[in-house]
């Protein structure tokens, strides 16, 4: 993860040249290979294209060589969409990784794609349910309106329908009245029972609804809190930490070489790895500790009324406990080999906002992966020389 300076700057401005250079600019530019004089004869549409296709099909190639990327569906569309300007978020996004030197993976690229999908996704179903939370909360409240007025209605008839009845010999049509007023005295019973019916049916809706609430929460592999929980949860702590007076601290945590787990042993038992460290992790969390998956082989967790100090002896314990073990692959009875994990902690009231520290505890993590990994840093943190140069 070494930052090389002078080629992170050749690759930014190639980039920026890139950005700011468009497809329909090159389309204008007949290319010297393909075009013939202009004035002799029109140029036909192909020679017109042909340049610029060339032309874009080598800032593609330039896109996957500059990031030693392979020559995959994911990475192409990838490099396609940067260059035509179709994902001008992940382009902003590999630009400024690009500008801190840190390297575009496959894993990254995948990550960010599977997150774009996921946070859409996940955002429109959020929507849809509180929708429909309100409906049936709306729902609950008519029907349950609904059948009291019906009840007292049916009490109410049943009272004068006994007196008219005491009086029919008073004449024909009283007696008319008498079993009019029963029959709907029976309709209004019937509604009345139908109504209750549904105000079961909404309570049970009301249920599963909560509960896809909860399992839209939650990252499948893991059982923990996704990145959605974990931002909103984040939010909700920060504000009432602040109200309370208290201190709040949060960390990234992010397995080290987890490639390589993937490579040698195989996708499921990196899973199982992953479940491995989630579970480690979350023996930390307790009432006011609270651990998230947050993507890929990344974990969040937030401290209330932790100090920094105390958060990081926390977390380094954990780090402890699974650098410690000696895991085994028991799909072959292969060793892991050394299963560990760096983090970056910061005080999260140190910073104007959000963003701003969840910014600093990725640099702090950043740091720790550059002085060697298997280590927590704090935001702010001065790195070891010598570890640095280990
Ligand atoms: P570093 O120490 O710098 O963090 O290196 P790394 O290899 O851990 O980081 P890199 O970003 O290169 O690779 C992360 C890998 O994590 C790539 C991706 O395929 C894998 N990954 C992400 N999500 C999952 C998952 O749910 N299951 C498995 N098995 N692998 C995953
Ligand atoms: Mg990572
Ligand atoms: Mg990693």
């Amino acid at each position: 993860m070494s930052r090389e300076t002078s080629g992170a700057n050749a690759r930014k401005s190639r980039w920026w040249q890139w950005f700011s250079g468009s497809v329909a600019d090159d389309a204008k530019e007949p290319g010297t290979d393909a075009a013939p004089a202009s004035g002799t004869r029109e140029m036909t549409a192909r020679e017109v294209w042909l340049p610029a296709k060339r032309r874009m099909i080598s800032k593609i190639a330039d896109f996957l060589i500059d990031h030693d990327l392979d020559v995959l569906p994911s990475t192409l569309t990838v490099a396609y969409e940067c260059v035509t300007g179709g994902a001008p978020r992940l382009a902003q996004q590999i630009l400024e990784r690009t500008e801190k030197g840190l390297p575009i993976t496959l894993g990254w690229i995948e990550e960010q794609r599977s997150e774009t999908t996921h946070d859409k996704n996940g955002e429109a179903l959020a929507v849809l349910m509180g929708r429909l939370e309100d409906s049936l909360d709306e729902f609950s409240k008519t029907t349950s309106g609904a059948r009291n007025a019906t009840s007292e209605y049916s009490s109410a008839l049943r009272q004068h329908v006994d007196e008219l009845e005491g009086v029919g010999r008073a004449g024909v049509v009283i007696t008319e009245l008498a079993a009019l007023t029963r029959a709907m005295m029976e309709r209004s019973i019937a509604m009345e029972s139908e109504l209750a019916c549904s105000e079961r049916r909404g309570q049970v809706l009301q249920t599963s609804l909560e509960e896809t609430r909860r399992v839209a929460d939650m990252d499948h592999l893991t059982g923990l809190p996704n990145r959605r929980a974990f931002d909103h949860m984040l939010e909700r702590e920060m504000r009432d930490a602040r109200d309370a007076g208290e201190s709040l601290c949060l960390a990234f945590v992010d397995i080290d070489h987890f490639k390589r787990v993937n490579d040698t042993h195989g996708h499921p038992a990196g899973d199982r790895v992953l479940k491995l460290v989630g579970e480690t992790l979350n023996r930390i969390a307790d009432a006011r500790c609270f651990v998230a998956r947050h993507g890929g082989e990344e974990f969040a967790v937030i401290w209330r009324n932790h100090t920094v100090e105390k958060a990081w002896k926390k977390l380094d314990s954990a780090r402890e406990e699974i650098a410690g073990r000696r895991l085994v692959n028991r799909a072959n009875d292969t060793p892991f080999g050394k299963i560990t994990f760096s983090g970056g902690i910061a005080d999260a009231f140190a910073y104007p906002d959000k963003s701003a520290a969840l910014k600093a505890a990725d640099e702090a993590l950043y740091l720790a992966k550059q002085s060697g990994r298997n280590r927590i840093f704090t935001a702010g943190e001065s790195p070891d020389p010598q570890a640095k140069a280990a």
